[in-house]
C-alpha cells in the first residue's frame, strides 16, 4: 500500500509543482496567481487541460509550445520533477503524521522560493509571510499556544541572529552580502525548527552553498547566488532525517 501512495504522493507534488512555478513567477510581479491562465509568453497562446499535465506535457511536445515551437523552459519540468520527489520522499519517510505536513509545507516555500529566486533573485514578502501565518497555526493546532509562542520567538531570535550576520558581511565584504529577503526567511525557519537547530542550517546552507559560490565567484566576481533556496534545503534536510537538538549538541561537546 505504502507504494500505491507514494506513486500519489508523487503525482499531487507534480501537480503542486506546477503550481508553484506560476507562483514564483507570477507572485514578484505582482500578478494574479489564478487568472488569466497559463499562456505561451512567446505567442499568448492559452494552453488547454492537456498542455498543463505537469511533466508529460513536456515531454509529449518535445519541450516546445504546440503553437508558435517557441523553446518553453526546461525550468517548468525540472520545479515539477523536484516537488514531486520532494512529496513522495517526504510521505516515504513520514507516512500520514504531523511530521508529513511540516516537511509537506517547508518543500513548498523551498520550490516557491527556487523559482522566485532564479527569476527575480528575489523571495517576495507575501510568500514569507503567508508560510510564516501557515506554520504558526499548523503549531498552534498541535502544539498549543505556549509552544507556538515559543516557536515565534525562535522566529525573532533566528530574524536578529541574521540581520546581524548581514550587517557583517556588509561591512566585511563592502557590498550586499545577503538579501533582506534570506533574513526575513530566517523568521520561518526558526518557527518550524527552533533556535539550535535553525542556527545549524545557516552553518548547513553554507557548506552546501559553498561549491556552488566559488564556481559562480571564479567566472564572475560579480555574481551573486541566493542564498534562500540553500537555507531552506537545508531545514528540509534537517526535518528529514530528523536531527534533533541533542544530535546537534552532541556534534559541538
Ligand atoms: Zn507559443
Amino acid at each position: 500500500m505504502k507504494i500505491v501512495f507514494t506513486i500519489f504522493m508523487w503525482i499531487i507534488g507534480s501537480i503542486f509543482g506546477s503550481f508553484f512555478n506560476v507562483v514564483g513567477y507570477r507572485i514578484p510581479r505582482n500578478l494574479s496567481i489564478v487568472k488569466p491562465g497559463s499562456f505561451c509568453p512567446k505567442c499568448n497562446h492559452s494552453l488547454k487541460w492537456y498542455e498543463l499535465i505537469p511533466i508529460l506535457s513536456y515531454i509529449i511536445q518535445g519541450g516546445k509550445c504546440r503553437c508558435c515551437h517557441e523553446r518553453i523552459s526546461i525550468i517548468y519540468p525540472i520545479i515539477e520533477v523536484t516537488t514531486a520527489i520532494l512529496f513522495s520522499t517526504s510521505y516515504f519517510v513520514f507516512g500520514f503524521s504531523y511530521e508529513l505536513i511540516i516537511a509537506l509545507v517547508v518543500a513548498s516555500f523551498l520550490v516557491i522560493v527556487i523559482v522566485s529566486d532564479i527569476n527575480y533573485l528575489i523571495i517576495p514578502d507575501e510568500v514569507t509571510f503567508f508560510f510564516c501565518i501557515l506554520m504558526f497555526i499548523i503549531k498552534l493546532a498541535k502544539e498549543g499556544i505556549l509552544h507556538s509562542i515559543e516557536s515565534l520567538l525562535s522566529g525573532l531570535f533566528l530574524f536578529l541572529l541574521m540581520y546581524v550576520i548581514m550587517l557583517l558581511g556588509n561591512m566585511i565584504f563592502k557590498k550586499e552580502s545577503l538579501g533582506g529577503g534570506d533574513v526575513k526567511l530566517m523568521f520561518f525557519v526558526g518557527i518550524v525548527i527552533g533556535p539550535i537547530l535553525g542556527m545549524f542550517s545557516i552553518f548547513l546552507s553554507s557548506l552546501i552553498a559553498l561549491p556552488l559560490s566559488l564556481i559562480v565567484y571564479l567566472k564572475n566576481k560579480n555574481n551573486v547566488i541566493p542564498f534562500g533556496p540553500f537555507i531552506l534545503i537545508a531545514t528540509f534536510a534537517l526535518i528529514l532525517f530528523q536531527v534533533d537538538n541533542s544530535g546537534i549538541l552532541s556534534l559541538f561537546w
